[in-house]
């Protein structure tokens, strides 16, 4: 069964071994992402997979999958959103990194103590697959 993601995770510490992290977060637990839900009681499951690539750069690769209830803009009425996403994350802790980063990844900037929170990283991933104006297909 899926388990409760770690709060935070320290990307380059779990990218030296190749691992493979699965687990759920709730909804209500996303901030930014929340106050655009009618119904935040769900949960989006993600598998996260560390390791380094040939060049000896740490990665992410992952998915995040979600049944979300966003608002129709129109209507204001629930309307279901289901999410798939897949995203290829490199780790990096400075703008530099960022910019040596090669362009099959996005940047995953690191704190200064090496972590970064698990609610964030994932809460990116789903407001990227949001539409702009949420619309019903009989509302547009
Ligand atoms: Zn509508």
């Amino acid at each position: 069964m899926f388990l409760k993601l770690p709060k935070t995770l320290e990307p380059f510490q779990l990218a030296r071994k190749p691992q493979v992290i699965q687990g759920v977060m709730t909804l209500s637990e996303l901030e930014r992402l929340s106050p655009q839900l009618c119904d935040s009681d769900g949960q989006v499951q993600v598998t996260l997979d560390f390791g380094t690539d040939l060049e000896g750069q740490a990665y992410v690769k992952g998915a995040v999958s979600a049944n979300l209830s966003l608002i129709c803009q129109r209507c204001m009425q629930p309307m279901d959103y289901p999410v798939e996403s897949q995203f290829s994350l490199g780790v990096v802790k400075d703008a530099d990194a960022i910019e040596k980063l090669s362009s099959q990844y996005e940047p995953l900037l690191v704190r200064e103590d090496g972590t970064v929170e698990t609610a964030e990283l994932i809460e990116e991933e789903l407001l990227l697959s949001l539409p702009i104006v949420p619309k019903h297909k009989e509302c547009i």
